[in-house]
Formats: C-alpha cells, sequence, structure tokens
C-alpha cells in the first residue's frame, strides 16, 4: 500500500560512495520515499528503484555556469523532484525570494516537481513574527507561478528546528500548516501537500504522524541512517 504521507530525505552534503553503496543496501525494500542524495549519487539511487530528488537546481536554464545542475538536466537523469529555498541555501548561498521564484519557475517548466521550503527564525518565532514571514516567503516566492497540487509540495522547516533536536508541538505545526494552506489557497486557489521538516527522528514520529493537517516529513539528519529512516517511513504507512 502506498504511503499515506509523504516521506522526502535530504542527505545534505553526505555520505561517501561506499557509504551510498551500504545504505542502498540496508534500506531493501522500503523505497516509498524520496531520497534526496548529494547529485554525484542521484544515479545510484536511481539505478535502485528510488524515486529522488535534487537539493537545488540552478537559477539559469543552461549553459556556462562552472559547477551548478540545470533542472533540464535533473529532468533528463529520471529526477522527479527537486527542494528549492532550502533555509541552509538561503542563508548561506544568499538565495533571496526572486531566486527561489525563478528557480521554481524553471523547475515546473521542465517538469520537475516542486518541493518549497518556508520557515522562521528563533528570533521570529520568538517575537511572534512566524506568520508574517511565512506569509510574506509565499507570496514573494510564488508570485506569478503557475502551479497545481501536483507539482507544488511546500515544506514548513521551522529554522531553529533544523538539526538541532528541537521540535514544536504539535499544535504549534499544526497551527503554521493550517495558515500555509489557507494563504496558498486565498492567494493562489490551490490546496498544496504540506510537509513538517525539523528534527524529525525515529523516536518522535510516531506523534509527529497524529497531526492531520501534515501531509509528510521532510528529513534530514535521521535520513542517513537506514533502521531510523526506515523506522519513519514504516510510522507513517
Ligand atoms: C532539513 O534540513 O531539511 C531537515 C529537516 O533537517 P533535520 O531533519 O536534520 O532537522
Amino acid at each position: 500500500m502506498a504511503n499515506k504521507k509523504l516521506i522526502v530525505g535530504n542527505m545534505k552534503m553526505n555520505l561517501t560512495l561506499d557509504e551510498v553503496k551500504s545504505y542502498i543496501e540496508d534500506m531493501v525494500d522500503d523505497k516509498d520515499c524520496v531520497i534526496c542524495p548529494s547529485y554525484l549519487y542521484l544515479p545510484y539511487f536511481i539505478e535502485a528503484g528510488y524515486t529522488v530528488g535534487t537539493q537545488s537546481i540552478a537559477k539559469y536554464e543552461d549553459g556556462a555556469y562552472t559547477g551548478e545542475i540545470s533542472a533540464h538536466q535533473a529532468k533528463s537523469l529520471g529526477v522527479t523532484y527537486t527542494i528549492i529555498g532550502h533555509s541552509e541555501r538561503r542563508e548561506y548561498l544568499n538565495e533571496d525570494d526572486s531566486i527561489v521564484r525563478a528557480k521554481i519557475n524553471l523547475a515546473l517548466s521542465n517538469q520537475l516537481k516542486v518541493i518549497l521550503c518556508v520557515g522562521e527564525t528563533l528570533e521570529e518565532r520568538e517575537t511572534s513574527k512566524t506568520k508574517d514571514k511565512i506569509k510574506h516567503q509565499l507570496l514573494e516566492d510564488l508570485d506569478g507561478v503557475t502551479f497545481t497540487n501536483e507539482n507544488l509540495i511546500i515544506a514548513y522547516e521551522p529554522i531553529w528546528a533544523i538539526g538541532t533536536g528541537k521540535v514544536p508541538t504539535n499544535e504549534e505545526i499544526d497551527d503554521v500548516v493550517t495558515y500555509i494552506k489557507d494563504i496558498v489557497k486565498d492567494n493562489y486557489q490551490v490546496e498544496p501537500m504540506v510537509l513538517y521538516g525539523g528534527s524529525t527522528n525515529d523516536k518522535n514520529i510516531e506523534q509527529l504522524s497524529t497531526i492531520s493537517s501534515v501531509d509528510g516529513f521532510l528529513v534530514g539528519g535521521a535520513c542517513l541512517v537506514p533502521e531510523k529512516f526506515i523506522k519513519i517511513i514504516r510510522a507513517t504507512k
């Protein structure tokens, strides 16, 4: 039976080739997920039968952009999804909302499904600016973009929860996820899936899975350990 919730693993810049090969062996048949490995390892996961996504794409169509990979190239390889607007790229690589929007348009025009990440900093949460920040991101990142609930998914990722072991309460997550759904419906007449991301692991997945507004999880650290990731996938079936 297909997973009721979409589980996406963001491997970031981790694992060597040998580790990837062991990982694939250790995951056995748990393929009801999307794996977003380093670009280098995409063919290995595709070959093993996984649905894959990239962690980003270039903001350019094609051509002389050393070190970049285009949406067009990703599609030609058999990639299904791309994460866009992850907070690490927004922060460390200065990807602002106009870049995020350009990437979303390129992804969609190349038939890649977009996982758009939005979320607040700790300071924004503590000063009650969470919803303002998220509304701003959704209105800027999706301005003029034509999308459907088939080709665009949103991931709510509080920045202070990423890789920290801190997780909002179920009520806090539900409040923001519901808000995201309302904003997108009111402004774009689309009802996309909304994932939660931020320190999801094999210990808290049972509890997080009970939030009915959450349509799945974007998992960082815990997806690197097959045993943990398998528990997460199975807990959401
Ligand atoms: C992420 O970076 O998208 C993420 C959710 O990371 P972690 O699960 O490690 O907090």
